[in-house]
Parts: structure tokens; sequence; C-alpha cells
């Protein structure tokens, strides 16, 4: 028995010299913490596997700060128009999430969707583990640097520190997919692509101000996929993909 599901998929091959896309910070306060998800394999030779967050955040950002500066309106990220104190939150240029539906569907909201229609596109988790690990990961597991920063903040003129704390942090090569769950007209994928090649403008995850989350975009890739399971006579479940490049028909779009 088998089955399979054709669909297109954006892949964009990154790199940050350093980003801390925290969770917050854990009990005690001290750790910025990486979400943890275990470790892998049997005595955890593979090492401990995190999340990277923030990634959809970031690009639902890049869409509003593109659409700004290409004088078009769209969904904001928030779903409010105002605080409980009666304050705006939605600037001139944006409306609160998914307000635009259905009658006025933006581009955004095309591509990202709200509570009142699910997104076009879907994520696949960005999964990162340490390069200090004894075994190479096993699957779709990028390898990177992990380590704490230590900080130390000092009061000005004083050897007092007022603050002391770790913060996690990574560093490397990591890649993002994103599958469309359906067909995106031209003008929305362009809308798309150009948000992603907008997001080193913001950066990612904390302390981007301070220079932490800088990214570079090194590569894009827009592919046909195929994906096929198929169980053998033993009750096995074998899981195959087979891609096909759309770069043609990327770049006709982009033009
Ligand atoms: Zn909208």
């Amino acid at each position: 028995m088998r089955v399979s599901r054709t669909f297109k998929r954006i892949t964009v091959r990154m790199r940050t010299p350093i980003a801390k896309t925290g969770n917050g910070t854990i009990g005690g306060g001290k750790i910025n913490n990486l979400l943890s998800l275990g470790k892998e394999g049997r005595a955890g030779k593979e090492g401990t596997m995190y999340l990277v967050k923030g990634l959809r955040g970031l690009l639902g950002h890049a869409m509003m700060a593109l659409a700004k500066e290409q004088g078009r309106e769209i969904c904001h990220s928030s779903d409010k128009s105002e605080t409980q104190k009666g304050e705006q939150i939605i600037p001139e240029g944006f409306h609160p999430t998914g307000a635009c539906y259905p009658k006025n569907e933006c581009i955004k909201h095309k591509i990202m969707g709200s509570i009142h229609r699910p997104s076009r596109i879907k994520f696949e988790p960005v999964i990162i583990v340490s390069s200090q690990a004894k075994q190479k990961p096993i699957g779709n597991v990028n390898v990177v640097h992990i380590a704490t920063e230590k900080r130390n903040a000092l009061a000005f003129g004083t050897k007092k520190a007022i603050q002391d704390f770790g913060e996690r942090y990574f560093s490397g090569e990591f890649s993002l997919k994103i599958e469309l769950l359906e067909e995106l007209a031209p003008e929305v994928l362009k809308f798309l692509l150009q948000a992603l090649l907008y997001m080193p403008e913001l950066g990612l995850g904390a302390s981007v101000n301070n220079g932490a989350g800088k990214i570079e975009l090194l590569e894009i890739a827009f592919e046909e996929v195929q994906r096929t399971r198929a169980v053998t006579m033993q009750g096995e479940i074998r899981e195959e993909e087979k891609t096909r490049s759309l770069w043609k028909e990327l770049e006709a779009i982009l033009s």
C-alpha cells in the first residue's frame, strides 16, 4: 500500500553569526533558553535538539515592512484595534488581522490567513543540534554551534554587577522549508518571495538591536515535491520524496 501527495515547496538556506531565538526566560531567570526537544539517539550521542522559534513571526513582520514600503494595506500582526485603555494599536496602512476577510482579502491574509481562514503555507519545524554532538544527527536536522553567552552588566563607573546572566545562542547555517498548501496566484507568490528576501532587514529573535539575529540568505529553491509513503510486507513505513526544480517558473514570476 502506498499514498502520495504532490505540492510546491520553497526552501531558503540561511546563515546567522549569532541568534538568540529564545522561548523567554526559564525558572531562575538566568538563562534565555532555546526550546529543547530532547536528546536524539539511544545514548543521546546525537546531542540535544532545539527548535528555532520565531521564523513565521519574522516573515509576517517582513510582509508588514515590505507592504508599508510598497504602499499597500495589509493585516497587522495584532487582531485588536486598541488596547484595554483605548490606545490605538494599528498604525496607518494596516488593519487588524483578518478584518479584510472575506470582502477585501489583503495579500498577507491570502498567505498567512487568520482565525477566519487557515494559512495557505505551512512551515516545517527548523531543528538544530550542536556541532559538538558525538554522532551525526538523523533526518532533517541542522548542525550549528550552540552555546551560552555569559553576560555581566556593570553599574556605570563601578565594578558592581547589576546584572549577571547567561543567554543561549546558536550560530551557523540552517534551512527553512515552507510548503504551499494551495496554489498561490503569481502576484501572491511574488509577495511571499519578496518578504522572504526582506527578512534580513529585520533580524531573528531577541537582542536584534544589540547585534544578534543577523541573517544572511544563501540560496533559495522552489520545487515540486512528490512525497510517497509505502508500507512494506513487514509493516515498516518508508517515506520518499522526489523533487523537481520549478526555478524557471519562479524566474518568470520574479521578472
Ligand atoms: Zn488583511
